[in-house]
């Protein structure tokens, strides 16, 4: 099994993947906040635990990840406030509308999906051992941690607690704490907000605290890698550390791996500018959700990723070189013959796995995989392919798209259907041609014909008009 190299966060280098378990890789990913529509920055960052977690699959270890789901928190009640909905009425459709962008960019799912609002008891549990470890305290019903308690705090983030006022009692955002710089692990209720019974009274958590309690219930009190987008480093991670081994005496986490931001037309994303995007949005417009997925995964994880109609049209044009390649194979003759695209096809793969497993250099892998591209057209160019090479090159193809996940096309197409050409789309176009041919509009009608056929839909033309049927 091949030993990947990541860049660790904390300490800032390159180091081997250690497993505690051999082979066993446990893997944290913080989740979406489930109060609005998951935007493409964020849809970046799933697809880069994605592009992780099927790498290390595909270099033979066995992945346990656990993606937690925010469902109570400032911006939730914010939410629900502002609408005069309840809580779950605002989170439940958003869950649901997530896990339909998962399937729209064929991101495999995890292994648990904890919502906050079902771990309330872990999290008090936790909460009540750094109490009576000395590493929490109660103020007005809330519960902080005490950061002067916590020698190495920092670490990750390289966070100078120095730098800030010590010692100082502050009264900010309505909780009295000690020191300016304690976080708050439980916030006493307010008026109006929902809240749950606990040893300090009604209350609910503080964000914080649900990583630390729910990680440690699914992959144990340490685990092999934790990640998210690099916003969250500090204080989100660092307070996890904090609290997790404050509450344990152990390491928590060996490996922090972080994705680097989306920007839009070299921009940050932002509903002000105009610029902000759901998928949705971009499948409105027209966009292929399997070039987002190219896209997004063929830009290095630690590179701010550019998001551009330019780059878009990119990726759609190499997903079209990997199909003609794949169309014009399987049509071609083979003869007899000793095969010279066996041992190219061994490079690729070999070059493919040696550059996912150095820091997930993806951009290498697709360079070994066009390369090959590039050999099976001379080939049949030259009418070299012999008995045997289609088999190879496919079955290559199909162990490179467990990791990139683009090239199956029945999977993508269930997902056009599913997602584009309901009963009633098709029930549109159908009268759209129709009326195009009354109207002796042969393209137009012909291009309608196409493209439902291209969705696997069948046309009839009969004497009292058009029926259709899905292939
Ligand atoms: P949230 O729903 O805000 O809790 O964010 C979910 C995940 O998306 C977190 O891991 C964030 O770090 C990540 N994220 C937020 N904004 C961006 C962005 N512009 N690009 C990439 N990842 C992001
Ligand atoms: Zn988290």
């Amino acid at each position: 099994m091949r030993q990947p190299v990541f860049f660790n966060t904390l300490g800032r280098r390159l180091e081997p993947l250690e497993p505690l378990v051999p082979g066993q890789v446990r893997i944290y990913t913080c989740g979406p906040t489930v109060y609005d529509r998951a935007h493409i920055g964020n849809l970046r960052t799933f697809l880069f635990e994605d592009l992780l977690n099927r790498s290390l699959r595909f270099m033979g270890y066995e992945v346990t990840q656990v993606m937690n789901l925010t469902d109570v928190d400032d911006r939730t009640i914010q939410r629900s406030q502002d609408t005069g909905k309840s809580l779950d009425e605002i989170t439940v459709p958003v869950t649901e509308a997530f896990f339909s962008d998962l399937d729209a960019l064929a991101i495999q799912r995890a292994d648990h999906y904890p919502k906050a609002t079902e771990h309330i008891a872990e999290m008090i549990a936790l909460i009540e051992r750094l109490i009576a470890a000395g590493y929490a305290y109660e103020s007005g019903g809330s519960i902080f941690f005490r950061i002067a308690e916590d020698d190495d705090y920092g670490r990750l983030s390289g966070f100078d607690l120095g730098q800030v006022r010590q010692g100082e009692r502050v009264v900010s955002d309505n909780y009295d704490k000690e020191d300016v710089r304690d976080f708050v692990l439980w916030k006493a209720a307010k008026p109006g907000e929902p809240s749950w019974e606990s040893p300090w009274g009604a209350g609910r958590p503080g964000w914080h605290i649900e990583c630390s309690a729910m990680s440690m219930k699914y992959l144990g009190e340490s685990f092999d890698i934790h990640c998210g987008g690099v916003d969250n480093i500090f204080p989100h991670h660092e307070n996890e550390i904090a609290q997790s081994e404050s509450a344990t005496g152990k390491p928590f986490v060996r490996t922090w791996i972080h994705a680097e931001h989306l920007i839009v037309d070299g921009q940050k994303m932002s509903k002000s500018l105009g610029n902000f995007y759901t998928l949705g949005d971009l499948i409105e417009q027209g966009a292929d959700p399997r070039a987002i997925r190219y896209l997004m995964l063929s830009v290095h994880y630690r590179d701010k990723l550019n998001f551009t109609l330019e780059a878009l049209e990119a990726a759609n044009g190499a997903l079209k070189r990997l199909d003609e390649m794949r169309f014009r194979l399987a049509h071609t003759g083979a003869s007899p013959g000793e095969s010279r695209l066996v041992a190219s096809v061994e490079k690729m793969l070999e070059a493919f796995e040696t550059a996912l497993a150095h820091d997930l250099n993806v951009s290498e892998s697709l360079a070994a995989l066009f390369g090959l591209v590039r050999e099976v057209n001379t080939a049949i160019d030259g009418g070299a392919v012999v008995e045997g090479d289609r088999e190879h090159v496919m079955t290559a193809l199909a162990r490179v798209d467990e990791v990139l996940g683009v090239l199956d096309p029945e999977a993508w197409r269930t997902e056009a259907e599913s997602e584009g050409l309901a009963d009633d789309n098709i029930d549109a176009l159908v009268a759209e041609r129709e009326q195009a041919r009354a109207d002796r509009q042969w393209g137009r009608a012909d291009e309608i014909r196409d493209q439902l056929q291209g969705a696997g839909i069948v046309l009839e033309d009969a004497r009292d008009g058009t029926r259709w049927k899905r292939q």
